[in-house]
């Protein structure tokens, strides 16, 4: 029951061969195994998730036929979810106790599935590694000295470990595709605007967006169904018509053309990594793609222009922690601005001090036009670079990362070497594009190594039908960690 994936627990959901109860049950009891080892969970609450899951059961007994009614999900903790506490990863806001929940967890609750948790992250989402969690480091359920990958990092090892079917995350700059990648399974990033941000702690909200982490593409369909929607509450968010990310799953792939970008293939790219990509590239030929070169000429821009532009945007969207309003106050001060002080030095993370002040470094006046203005400049050209690509290919595939997971404590000294792991993923974000991460092997260590799929704005059924396709003709979605 615990390596089912979503699609198979709703089908036994249905056929009653268990119940919401049942299932709340034996992965509690999984996650109270592992979770002292692994870290992925923040917070459990087992009468919470059982009251949850008996209201589920009584929804089915009372004939509603929602497909996910009563199956399990853990969400991220930077989802802001009514009654649970929402610590986005820092002890900022350790004692918040969320008064609503995200327009995510609305439509989560609303098709019937059952919370089992709230998961670890890097703080406030900054990391690619999950060491900056204030919560303590999250281990990778395929090798415990390795990072799960950030800043969704617990989402990713929860549902590697199968102590959850599948888990939500938020991508600002690769953080639902890189720990996907590093777990070996498989995420999602929609297009930018397509899930509501209403209720998802804002780091940079023009690159922020939530998606699902899963076993399959199937499964990540499924839940962008649930999770997809316009709602007024979100500037951002897209006013366009329902889609069923699943209608297109079973195409067949003849005529599917694929770009490999030159520079995702070049200097950087471990020789493992690559072995690993070439073979998911073959399996997509014998399954009728043709494949075409592309050049996506400004990638390595990608890093200046995404930490000018991100922490530019986390400064503001950070101010609101004041010490008033909610959160960590300082027990001592003397006055109003040694309160502000002494809150925010206490209730801060190392890494979100360095992006608070880079940020602000960065907009302020005599920095601006250098800074800012020129990032906002690169982020065009990237965008513009995937438009003319797209004018010759379908998808553009490439690796997620430069190597596989990382060993704990190995970058975490050094925060330049971490933003550069994140040279595949950045550049979708800045060009709000979607694109998702399939498991496509191992490196030579053993560690999970995924595939890269970038779709055209929209393109998001297209990515799930390329990547169910090859789930098809591959297993490597399906090995899961001995544990
Ligand atoms: N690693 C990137 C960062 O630290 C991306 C994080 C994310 O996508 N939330 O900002």
């Amino acid at each position: 029951m615990i390596q089912a994936t979503l699609k198979q627990l709703s089908q036994q959901l249905a056929d009653k061969k268990v119940s919401a109860v049942e299932l709340a049950a034996a992965y509690l009891d999984r996650i109270e195994a592992l979770n002292p080892e692994l870290n992925a969970f923040i917070t459990v609450d087992r009468e919470k998730t059982l009251t949850i899951a008996r209201a589920a059961d009584a929804r089915r007994a009372a004939g509603d036929r929602g497909a996910l009614i009563g199956v399990p999900v853990a969400h991220k903790d930077i989802f802001c979810q009514q009654g649970w506490k929402t610590s986005c990863g820092s002890k900022m806001l350790d004692n918040f106790i969320a008064p609503y929940s995200a327009h995510v967890i609305e439509q989560c609750d609303a098709a019937g599935l059952v919370t089992l948790g709230r998961t670890n992250m890097d703080e406030f989402a900054m990391g690619s590694s999950n060491e900056n969690s204030y919560y303590g480091a999250v281990k990778n359920p395929w090798d415990l000295a390795a990072i799960p990958g950030g800043s969704s990092g617990g989402s990713a090892a929860a549902v590697a470990a199968r102590m959850t079917p599948v888990a939500l995350g938020t991508d600002t700059g690769g953080s639902i595709r890189q720990p996907a990648s590093h777990c070996g399974i498989t995420g999602i990033k929609p297009t930018y605007g397509v899930v509501s941000r209403f209720g998802m702690v804002a780091y940079a909200s023009s690159l922020d967006q939530g998606g699902p982490l899963a076993q399959s593409a199937e499964d990540c369909a499924l839940m962008l169904n649930v999770m997809a929607g316009f709602d007024a509450r979100d500037s951002t968010s897209l006013e366009r018509a329902k889609e069923d990310y699943t209608r297109d799953l079973a195409q067949p792939l003849s005529g599917l053309r694929v770009g490999l970008p030159r520079e995702y293939f070049a200097e950087g790219l471990a020789a493992d990594v690559a072995r690993v990509i070439d073979g998911a590239v073959a399996e997509l030929k014998k399954l009728g793609a043709t494949v075409v070169e592309v050049s996506l000429p400004n990638t390595e821009l990608s890093i200046p222009a995404y930490y000018v532009i991100a922490p530019a945007e986390a400064s503001a969207n950070l101010s609101r922690y004041d010490g008033v309003r909610y959160g960590h106050r300082a027990a001592e001060y003397q006055d109003l601005v040694e309160m502000y002080e002494k809150t925010r030095a206490e209730g801060f993370g190392s890494e979100v001090k360095r992006r608070i002040m880079v940020g602000s470094y960065v907009l302020s006046h005599g920095y601006y036009d250098a800074y800012y203005l020129k990032a906002q400049k690169i982020r065009r050209l990237i965008a513009n670079d995937f438009i003319s690509a797209f004018a010759g290919c379908d998808v553009i595939l490439g690796p997620v990362a430069p190597t596989a997971a990382f060993n704990i404590g190995e970058k975490s000294g050094d925060p330049v070497q971490m933003y550069l792991s994140d040279i595949y993923t950045l550049s979708v974000n800045l060009a709000g594009l979607p694109a998702m991460s399939v498991p496509a092997g191992f490196a030579d260590n053993g560690r999970p190594v995924g595939l890269q799929i970038i779709g055209n704005y929209f393109a998001e059924a297209k990515m799930l039908n390329v990547a169910h396709q090859f789930q098809q003709a591959t297993d490597w979605h399906r090995r899961a960690p001995a544990l």
